[in-house]
């Protein structure tokens, strides 16, 4: 009897399994609870691939020899459960398909900057002539790049609930950008458990592999001391002993192994703001390591074109610079997007909160905010925050509520004044106006250039 593979979910990810695993001369069935894409539909019958809608039949399921599990369904829901009893092994995607490929894995996880970072590396990579994939939360699924086309290196953003399902993998050179509380709801709200998920990417690594992270967060320091990986430790931040560091007009990258230092002005980089510094470091890092030219590194740092949606620049109307951080789902990356911001800024905020606390942001709101637009159906929890930081500490400070986007866009004209940035960066997730945040950040965009 051939092995039986059932894939939950069939997005990217569990389509792309599904035809990695026929193609490995798995028998396959694939079940998914809501509706599949057309396009996903198409694919699988293209690939005569069975597959349910709507729901998810038990005993098909129950008999797999094993399930890759698409991240968006919680480990801790009945289904799983169910496998989890029978001992049924439940994997993600991407430990599948690197079953079946002998190439580089490099890994990039993080609670903010994890796109960004893999966008720059694929960059860096491509301008050297690599034979590269980017894979995970971005581009085609990995499974379904090995399936068609195997590369020789792997660029793969990785969520904490990819890691989740990962066992056996080993990522060649793995980044952990930061840690900072989000996702809480599906770890229990218990940080810790987000937090060994995050480290999991170091899992399986020797001291061949790299280990690349930001040595100023506490998070990552601690659990560094604590659970000790085994891999070559490249830390980067501020100080000089940091494989990479910023000194405040430069960033220099020496990773011990390099054969030359590699030193670039800020202002040179094409991504701006402190986090992206830090991006830049842990890029221009894994490039060292692979042996990049520094001309190459040099030339991917200066003409990066960003990533849309991450503090991408609109239009300047009337002298008022309008800036698209629709990615900002939390108060973290709020924070850094409100730091960058070198102009007097009216700041858009609002969506479904995930249980946000707003008063990380308040000095950078004081310091740099003249005006907050809310934009969502449920204020109230802003109004109060920021109504109790106005009356506190900044009386001039506009606060004006609205409920859809292009009463908050008109609301920025008025308020802006000329030499202003107006910034959506809106510390909440988009579902109560808009399908995602793609969509929030592509509406905003058009009714800024239609003002
Ligand atoms: P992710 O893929 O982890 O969600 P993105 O690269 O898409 O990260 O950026 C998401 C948001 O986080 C953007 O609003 C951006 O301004 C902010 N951001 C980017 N890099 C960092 C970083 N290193 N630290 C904190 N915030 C960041």
């Amino acid at each position: 009897m051939k092995n039986n593979i059932v894939i939950l979910g069939a997005g990217e990810s569990g389509t792309g399994a599904a035809i990695l695993a026929q193609e490995k001369g798995y028998e396959v069935f694939v079940s998914d609870m809501g509706q599949i894409k057309p396009m996903y539909r198409a694919l699988l019958d293209q690939h005569h691939i069975p597959w349910e809608e709507g729901q998810h039949t038990e005993e098909k399921i129950l008999a797999a020899t094993e399930v890759i599990k698409s991240p968006g369904i919680p480990n801790d829901s009945p289904l799983i459960l169910r496998l989890m009893e029978k001992h049924i092994p439940v994997i993600s995607e991407i430990e599948f398909a690197a079953r079946y490929t002998h190439a580089k894995m490099i890994c990039i996880t993080g609670s903010n900057g994890k796109t960004t970072t893999t966008s720059l590396i694929y960059d860096m990579l491509c301008r050297a002539g690599l034979n590269v994939g980017l894979a995970g939360n971005i581009g085609n699924s990995l499974a379904l790049q090995v399936a068609q086309q195997d590369r020789d290196y792997y660029v793969i953003e990785l969520s904490s609930f990819q890691l989740d399902n990962m066992y056996n993998f080993r990522a060649n050179i793995a980044i952990l950008l930061n840690i900072t509380p989000d996702h809480l709801d599906r770890y229990d709200f218990e940080f810790q458990n987000y937090v060994n998920a995050k480290f999991r990417i170091t899992q399986n690594q020797t001291p061949e592999e790299a280990f690349i992270y930001w040595s100023e967060d506490p998070v990552i320091d601690r659990e560094i001391q604590r659970i000790r990986p085994k891999a070559t430790l490249y830390p980067f931040g501020s100080k000089k002993q940091n494989a990479a560091y910023t000194d405040g007009e430069n960033m220099i990258v020496a990773a011990p192994d390099a054969a030359e230092p590699f030193s670039i002005r800020l202002s040179d980089l094409s991504l701006k703001g402190l986090h992206n510094q830090q991006n830049s470091m842990a890029a221009s890092l894994t490039a060292q390591i692979l042996h990049i030219k520094n001309e190459t590194i040099r030339e991917s740092l200066m003409q990066f074109a960003g990533v849309p949606h991450r503090l991408q620049y609109v239009a300047t109307i009337k002298d008022v610079r309008y800036i698209n951080d629709s990615k900002a789902t939390n108060v973290n990356s709020c924070w850094y997007a409100l730091e960058s911001m070198t102009r007097p800024t009216v700041l858009i905020l609002g969506g479904k909160d995930k249980g946000n606390d707003y008063s990380e942001i308040d000095d950078l709101v004081l310091e740099k905010c003249h005006t907050l637009v809310f934009m969502g159906l449920h204020n109230e929890k802003l109004q109060e925050h920021f109504g109790a930081l106005k009356a506190a500490r900044k009386p001039e400070l506009r606060l004006i509520s609205t409920n859809n986007l292009s009463d908050a866009v008109a609301a920025c004209y008025n308020a802006a004044k000329p030499g202003d940035n107006v910034l959506l960066s809106p510390c909440c997730a988009s579902f109560d106006l808009f399908h995602n945040y793609e969509e929030r950040g592509d509406l905003f965009m058009q009714a800024v250039r239609q003002l």
